[in-house]
């Protein structure tokens, strides 16, 4: 980082700063990780300097010799990985991906069903907010109130009487495998495409140790940079089918030039997804999902659907007597970094819910596994139990940092 320093030491003092947040920090947003060295590597490099709008053997620029060498190299990577017939890398990030794949199929007008928001639902499945709200007829399905899981009766029920062109499977705060063989009998039954965003879960897929939504869907978005441990960005897969149409919606429908550099950074990813140590990995962050969902458990915590399956569980706090912001503010304050979150059936305003979100893949990162899972979840019972007593907080935040220098994080040297 000379360079930097050298040329802005500001923005220098600010990501060393950042870098010591994240190594001092117990980090739980359930869709933050930490990447590794050479993913970072690959980000900073070069490649930032090449435009290259179009895909390989089709480009707008020359000079594409390399660049086509590496993007072809991220899509067999993936389609490796997954099992998907036909991959497009170039999507910016999540957002644009889901947008990408509505342009390739929908009109506006057209009607969308997806989870609802305060449900685990994205933004981008229908908000009505989001882009995705306002240009489609955007219904949306609940989960069951008694047991917080899908109501795949329900979905059907709902579908049959919208009669949607599109399904949308797929969340960011659901604790529980989706039945995807369920939504595509819905859509096929109603006559509507299944897409699938497995944007939270795609690196418990790639690790074999969660379901793929690859049989199932016509389409597959996700996010490289959650569980799947890549550069910020995500990608697109689908039957070869739909492949042509995926390409011309993302470009020239919805981006100019690719990240190059992100796409190198997400071959390096899929290249390390594919290795018996990620298998290890994504084996661990169910485990120490279970582990902490039982260490809160056994506190007196209520947790949405009594458990996990993945990397995240949702806490419903209204049994603790606090809601869900003062909760995060308290655990940051202790070193502990969550989200607070809408439960299913919230009676409380999105900007103060009842509950925190909490996941499991940025820290199995760093080595953590059941012992500190275990102390974790002790941290977080004493926060929640005693949240206004700053020397409490200030006390678990300092044996929180000297806890994790034992575990330094991969891709920081602090
Ligand atoms: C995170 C997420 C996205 C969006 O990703 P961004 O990169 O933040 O745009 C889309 N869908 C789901 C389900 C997500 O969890």
């Amino acid at each position: 980082m000379e360079a930097i320093k050298s040329t802005d030491s500001e923005i220098f003092g600010l990501i060393r700063r950042e870098e010591q947040r994240q190594c001092d920090k117990i980090r739980l947003i359930a869709s933050e990780n930490y990447v590794s060295a050479a993913v970072l590597q690959a980000t900073g490099t070069i490649l930032t300097n090449k435009y290259s709008e179009g895909y390989a053997g089709k480009r707008y620029y020359e000079g594409q010799q390399i660049i086509d060498q590496i993007e072809c190299l991220a899509i067999e990577r993936a389609r490796a990985l997954f099992g998907a017939e036909h991959v497009n890398v170039q999507p910016y990030s999540g957002s644009p991906a889901n947008m990408a794949v509505y342009l390739a199929f929908l009109n506006p007008g057209d009607t969308i069903l997806g989870m609802a928001l305060p449900h685990g639902g994205h933004l981008t499945h229908g908000a009505k907010v989001s882009i995705s709200g306002k240009y489609f007829q955007a219904e949306s399905y609940e989960l069951n109130r008694e047991t917080g899981l899908i109501d795949y009766d329900a979905i059907r029920e709902k579908a049959l009487s919208c009669r949607p062109k599109m399904v949308i499977a797929g969340h960011s705060a659901y604790p529980r495998h989706i039945d995807f063989a369920r939504f595509r009998a819905i859509a096929d039954e109603c006559g509507a495409l299944l897409m699938i965003d497995m944007a939270h879960f795609a690196g418990l897929v790639a690790g074999g140790v969660h379901p793929s939504p690859i049989p199932f869907a016509d389409v597959v978005t996700t996010t490289t940079h959650k569980s799947l441990r890549g550069p910020r960005g995500a990608m697109i897969l689908c039957k070869e089918q739909f492949g042509e149409a995926i390409d011309k919606a993302v470009f020239p429908g919805l981006q100019g030039g690719p990240h190059n550099h992100t796409t190198a950074a997400m071959a390096v990813a899929f290249k390390e997804a594919d290795s018996e140590e990620f298998r290890n990995y994504a084996r661990q962050v169910v485990e120490n999902g279970r582990t902490l969902a039982e260490t809160l458990h056994s506190n007196g915590f209520d947790l949405i659907t009594g458990g996990t399956d993945n990397h995240l569980l949702l806490v419903d706090l209204t049994s603790k007597n606090i809601g869900g912001k003062p909760a995060a503010k308290a655990l940051d304050q202790a070193g502990i970094v969550v989200n607070y979150n809408a439960i299913p059936f919230d009676p409380r305003k999105p900007g103060n819910p009842s509950g925190i979100r909490l996941g499991t893949a940025a820290v199995t990162s760093r080595g953590f596994g059941e012992r500190e899972m275990t102390q974790v979840g002790e941290w977080i019972n004493a926060v929640v139990s005693d949240p206004e007593n700053q020397s409490l907080l200030a006390d678990i935040a300092e044996n929180v940092a000297d806890y994790c220098r034992d575990y330094p994080p991969p891709g920081i040297n602090v």
